[in-house]
């Protein structure tokens, strides 16, 4: 027979292409992903020796034909076991809906930890599917690398601020005499450290908030006022770059004239508030050619807080505006690659705004002007007076703390020079640890009623 020839017929594939039954249990058997299909009236149908193995259980005959809720126990981030029957997870199982989520902590029948990427995909009949990956080592690799970028980053910061320092001098008429072309190349370079400088800072920043090193210091604040401070802050550097600006109106098109007196409360870490106002601002600066305007604004919306900071600079296109939340994204074209940047600005502006419980977004017409939204959960004026208290009255407890502390203090003093005087051997005075005012940061989580 020729090699050419076809030889014998392949057998037809049985069962139309798929698999048989049992073939399909053992391939879900040899999957590394842990599997589990829960049925129509939720209960476990089918686990795979993968899921068993994370969950920390080995007899699969024990658990088949329960409540899912039996195996399936989470944390978060924050160490909180998430509550049995009231979570994102069991919410997705219960209402047959799809979700995909890397956020939860996976807790073993011997309770211990393991961080898992979760997805649950709902077959359409009332069963779903829940796929589990551990992701422990993807983690320790992520957190490595977020820990190198971080090191370099600081240890890059302090001799570009000093390149950036010596290029100043050099370029002040009072400190340094130099031609014309070389205050041309070194204005280059003190722009170009300047630059360096920022990224480093981004970097750094972004590092901190993604390992969530930063601690969140949330507290009751009037926001229109504290938006309106931040925002004036920036005031002279928009007259720098003829740029009009006004407080108070809601977007581009209505009166700037219109002043907005209502009192709007919300609980907000106020350095996060800044930074992200801040950032806003600058890009709405530099993204808007001179002769612009720029408008920022801070109201009430129902049970939010709304604030915008709009411009009428180049815009963004539908495209770019998509990703210009992500990490490092920058859009190019022929005019921003002419104005420097290092794509985190609004990274860090999400991160931040989601850190304080809030949300970003922008709408753009490209070539006309952007409006950039951060919308946060707003206090009922009660609620801000309570919780204002609550902080007060912490701050009294902590104050009459120390004082007591300081007082105890005095007495043993001068209890121990009595005592020297009356020719005793004094015993040493206690030192007084100082004593702080219990922190504040819990004001992030709600507050018992
Ligand atoms: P960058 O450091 O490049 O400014 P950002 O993360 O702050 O980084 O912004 C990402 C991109 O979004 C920018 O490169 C720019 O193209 C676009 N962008 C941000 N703000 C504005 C704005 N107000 N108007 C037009 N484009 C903007």
């Amino acid at each position: 027979m020729g090699i050419f020839s076809r030889g014998k017929k392949t057998p037809e594939p049985q069962n139309n292409g798929h698999l048989p039954p049992d073939l399909v249990e053992t391939v879900f058997n040899a999957l590394a992903d842990g599997l589990i299909v829960i049925s129509e009236q939720n209960i476990l149908q089918f686990i795979n020796p993968a899921a068993m193995a994370m969950v920390g259980l080995t007899d699969a005959s024990l658990i088949l034909g329960l409540d899912p809720r039996t195996i399936l126990r989470f944390e978060n981030s924050e160490g909180m076991v998430l509550d049995e029957n009231n979570n994102p997870i069991v919410g997705a199982i219960w209402n047959n809906a799809a979700l995909e989520t890397k956020d939860y902590i996976l807790l073993t029948a011997q309770n211990q930890r393991r961080p898992v990427a979760l997805n649950i995909i709902p077959l359409g009949n009332g069963a779903k599917v829940l796929v589990l990956r551990d992701i422990t080592k993807e983690l320790e690799e992520e957190g490595e690398k977020t820990e190198f970028i971080s090191t370099a980053s600081h240890e890059m910061r302090t001799p570009v601020a000093s390149i950036e320092g010596y290029l100043g001098l050099a370029l002040n008429p009072q400190t340094a005499t130099i031609d014309e072309r070389a205050r041309k190349y070194l204005e280059e370079a003190h722009q170009s450290s300047q630059h360096l400088g920022r990224l480093f800072q981004d970097l750094l920043d972004t590092t901190k908030l993604d390992d969530h090193k930063v601690r969140v210091r949330m507290q009751p604040v009037e926001v229109v006022g504290l938006v309106k401070s931040i925002a004036d802050g920036q005031a002279p550097m928009m007259a720098q770059k003829n740029l009009r600006y006004t407080f108070g109106a809601t977007d581009a098109a209505a009166a700037p004239e219109r002043k907005m007196e209502q009192l709007v409360y919300a609980s907000v870490d106020v350095d996060f508030l800044r930074e992200v106002l801040n950032n806003l601002i600058e890009n709405a600066i530099k993204y808007t050619p001179e002769g612009g305007a720029v408008w920022v604004n801070a109201r009430g919306d129902g049970d939010r807080v709304l604030i915008n900071v709009t411009d009428t600079g180049m815009g963004v296109s539908p495209d770019n505006l998509k990703h210009i939340f992500q990490k490092f994204y920058r859009v190019d074209n022929s005019q921003t690659r002419e104005i420097g940047g290092t794509g985190l600005g609004l990274y860090l502006v999400k991160e931040r705004t989601e850190a304080m419980g809030g949300k970003v977004w922008a709408e753009s017409s490209f070539g006309e002007g952007s409006t950039f939204y951060v919308s946060l959960p707003r206090l009922t004026t009660e609620e801000y007076e309570r919780r204002k208290q609550i902080i007060a009255n912490q701050e009294a407890m902590g104050a009459a703390a120390v004082a007591q502390a300081q007082a105890a203090q005095i007495t043993a003093q001068a209890q121990a020079q009595a005592a020297a005087q009356a020719g005793q051997v004094a015993a040493p005075a206690p030192v007084v640890q100082q004593v702080m005012p219990p922190a504040q940061a819990n004001l992030q989580n709600p507050l018992p009623k």
